[in-house]
């Protein structure tokens, strides 16, 4: 006999655990599928979230965060600077490893039953309900399928939801480095086009550093890390390397009939830092609800799963909006412009205090429209910027 789920959640990363989790806690029975061997692994990230993503998590404070972060130095390609430092924490560095073993813990605490080395390899729909085949040839049946799969996301292409706008190529090392303040985020400018580079320092003697880029993200890196500011402080070889895809500009449509894509799979990144946590979270809680309410009243038309498409959007969209239109605001910009921008800000104390206050990795167009208020740049300068941002 077959078995038969009101959901299954293909993937256990952060956002197939939630979603296994709010699918639970709404009273469907749900399975979650993982090919690996566990939750976390392997890991494609920097592990730095905001202090929504941490809320978001419902995670108590535990193993898996490292320490917490104050401030950040924005370097211009040039080496000119931005530095501020917050009074409180405002983003914390996490064991990915860790923090995805949590996650699941809490799928399962709500009742969510959970598949190991189970890799999915079809979704065949029929009229009420999904067939998913397992590599090995065992077939399961679930009314409803949430796609947590990730960036690469076969299944959910398959199914018809389309690709992000971009994929991005991210590389990271971990590395013995000689830290300059570790409650600091380094960001570099200009080091490849794409997004930026980064130093996350994980104590005084160790960092990890890396990048996103438009493609190559390895060769980007291997160059980043010849650069002046970084290699002079690099203390020995990297004892880690991660890479891997970071898509860019959601999907068109993230619900057709008996599937949802959530977090990666449905490009739910914030493409201002190409973090994918926060709004892979908030999309999955949604998800989790939406399945379990349609897998309950036995209807998984299209019509009744884009409630999903419709909430997530009204919850993340214009932020993910916006954030596209500083990306490319950002990507359009010549590294003498960067400089300029970067200069210019340094040189506003009551910016830099803004920023201190209410800077929010997670949410950042609120503090944009803060800092609007202490901008006097002349209208051309202005002008062209927003050229940009309007694309
Ligand atoms: C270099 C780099 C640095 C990053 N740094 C940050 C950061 O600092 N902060 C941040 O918020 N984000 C960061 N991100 C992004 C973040 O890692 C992702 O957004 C996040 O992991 C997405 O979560 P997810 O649950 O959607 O997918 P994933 O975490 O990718 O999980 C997908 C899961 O699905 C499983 N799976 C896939 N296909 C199948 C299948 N057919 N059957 C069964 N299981 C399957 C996989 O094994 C995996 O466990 C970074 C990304 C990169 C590449």
């Amino acid at each position: 006999m077959m078995d038969i789920f009101d959901v299954a959640v293909i993937g256990a990363g952060p956002a197939g655990s939630m979603a296994a989790k709010y699918a639970a806690k709404a009273g469907a029975d749900t399975i979650l599928l993982e090919e690996h061997a566990g939750a976390g692994w392997p890991v494609q990230c920097a592990g730095l979230l905001g202090q929504e993503a941490m809320a978001e998590s419902e995670l108590s404070p535990g193993s898996h965060v490292l320490h917490a972060m104050r401030g950040a130095t924005v370097f211009s390609p040039s080496g000119a600077r931005l530095d501020f430092k917050a009074t409180v924490p405002k983003a914390w560095v996490v064991d990915r490893r860790l923090f995805d073993q949590a996650l699941l813990r809490g799928a399962l605490a709500k009742g969510a039953n959970l598949r190991l080395c189970t890799s999915v390899r079809q979704i065949s729909r029929e009229k009420e309900s999904s067939i998913l085949s397992l590599a090995g040839g065992e077939e399961i049946k679930a009314k409803i399928v949430i796609s947590a799969e990730g960036v690469s996301a076969l299944l959910a292409r398959r199914a018809g939801i389309a690709p992000p706008q971009i994929i991005l190529s991210g590389a990271q090392v971990q590395v013995p480095f000689a830290v300059e303040d570790p409650e600091k985020v380094e960001v570099h400018l200009g080091v490849a086009p794409g997004l930026f580079g980064w130093v996350i320092p994980l104590d005084e003697g160790s960092a990890r550093i890396g990048l996103c880029a438009r493609d190559r993200g390895c060769e980007h890196l291997r160059s980043f890390l010849k650069t002046n500011v970084i290699k002079k402080r690099l203390q020995g070889s990297p004892v880690a390397l991660n890479v891997g895809g970071l898509p860019l500009g959601p999907a068109g449509v993230t619900a057709v009939a008996g599937l949802l894509a959530v977090g990666d799979a449905a490009g739910q990144v914030k493409p201002t830092s190409g973090g994918g946590i926060y709004p892979g979270l908030v999309a999955a809680k949604i998800a989790g609800g939406v399945a379990a309410a349609a897998a309950l009243e036995g209807d998984g038309s299209a019509l009744r799963l884009m409630e999903y498409d419709r909430l997530w959007r009204a919850a993340l969209g214009r932020e993910l909006e916006i954030g596209m239109r500083v990306n490319r605001m950002l990507g359009k910009m010549s590294n003498a412009e960067l400089d300029e921008l970067v200069g210019y800000l340094a040189g506003k104390p009551r910016l830099i205090k803004a920023i201190e206050e209410h800077g929010d990795i997670d949410r950042p167009s609120r503090l944009m429209a803060r800092m609007v208020r202490y901008l006097d740049w002349d209208a051309i300068r202005l002008t062209r910027l927003l050229g940009y941002a309007l694309g």
